[in-house]
């Protein structure tokens, strides 16, 4: 049976503790067609964090395990196999980088990466890091950019308008997974989201741009996220919707992509090819 050590990187962070539990949570999974048992090797944060020091079991909320959160990254990643990040892109950057020296599998749930990341992101997956990116680890997130791209396609000249609501502790905007879904749509019209997406609008904005994908932002209380993507036309609106309600749905999707990328070469992967809906 094989044991995956994991690094749980942002572990003080409300996703860090998530994923602690569900690393903690799962051993002896049948996945892949494989059985594989995860272990909590290290837990990891930046200098000055309250969590470092602690112990990540008691901080994450379960039993102790034994693995106390530290600020030392490189102490972390001796001997570890996969890297759980859902951090800050900085962070991410050079945890990628240490993930392509070292041949590790790294999953990057961390959001608000600029295109000069993401080239980065990519370089060291050239360079032997496993890595699976994804703005949302749901399962019913993947389904739903599934969906959005079909319905872009066939209902070709209705308006796409993508709103999002987080807590108000979220520091990006918009979304990753409203930007995935823009993606998608995107996709679905075989145009490119950068050269269409409009992110914001204030004042005297004219007529709507035909053809082109609107993100509307809103933030507050505790709201884990909820995604709407709205297709308008002529005498209606199909309107497809998400709603995180736990934070477990993600480090459930980021534990699955984990066994999946230590079976896999080198390379950049998305969720879409840890569930196998490219084949
Ligand atoms: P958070 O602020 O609660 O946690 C982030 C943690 O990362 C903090 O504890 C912070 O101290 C730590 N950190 C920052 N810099 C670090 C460094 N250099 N080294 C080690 N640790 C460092 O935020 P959160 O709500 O847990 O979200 C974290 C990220 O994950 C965000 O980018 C968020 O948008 C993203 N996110 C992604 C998904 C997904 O499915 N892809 C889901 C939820 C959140």
């Amino acid at each position: 049976m094989a044991e995956l050590k994991v690094v749980a990187a942002g572990a003080g962070g409300r996703m860090g503790a998530a994923n602690i539990r569900a690393v903690a949570a799962q051993s002896g999974l049948v996945l892949h067609g494989a059985l594989t048992s995860l272990r909590l090797h290290a837990a990891v944060d930046r200098a000055g964090s309250a969590a470092v020091g602690q112990d990540a079991g008691l901080f994450a909320g379960i039993a102790a395990l034994g693995v106390t959160i530290t600020d030392d990254m490189d102490a972390a990643l001796a001997g570890a196999d996969v890297i759980i990040d859902f951090t800050a892109p900085q962070a991410t950057l050079t945890l990628a980088a240490r993930a392509a020296a070292l041949g590790l599998v790294h999953i990057i749930g961390t959001t608000g990466c600029s295109e000069a990341d993401d080239a980065a992101i990519a370089r060291a997956a050239g360079d032997g890091a496993r890595i699976v990116k994804s703005g949302n680890f749901s399962m019913g997130m993947v389904v739903l950019a599934n969906l959005v791209e079909k319905a872009a396609a066939a209902l070709a000249d209705y308006d796409i308008e993508i709103l999002e609501m987080h807590h108000n502790r979220k520091v990006d905007a918009p979304s990753g997974s409203a930007l995935l879904l823009g993606e998608a749509a995107a996709k679905g019209r075989d145009i490119s989201l950068k050269a269409h997406s409009v992110r914001v609008r204030d004042g005297h904005t004219g007529p709507r741009e035909a053809g082109s994908i609107g993100f509307a932002t809103l933030r507050g209380g505790t709201v884990v996220g909820d995604h709407s993507v709205i297709l308008a036309g002529p005498g209606e609106r199909l309107e497809l919707n998400h709603r995180a309600e736990d934070r477990s749905i993600f480090a459930n999707g980021a534990v699955r992509a984990a066994i999946w990328a230590a079976g896999q070469a080198p390379g950049l992967y998305s969720m879409v090819d840890v569930l196998g809906l490219n084949d």
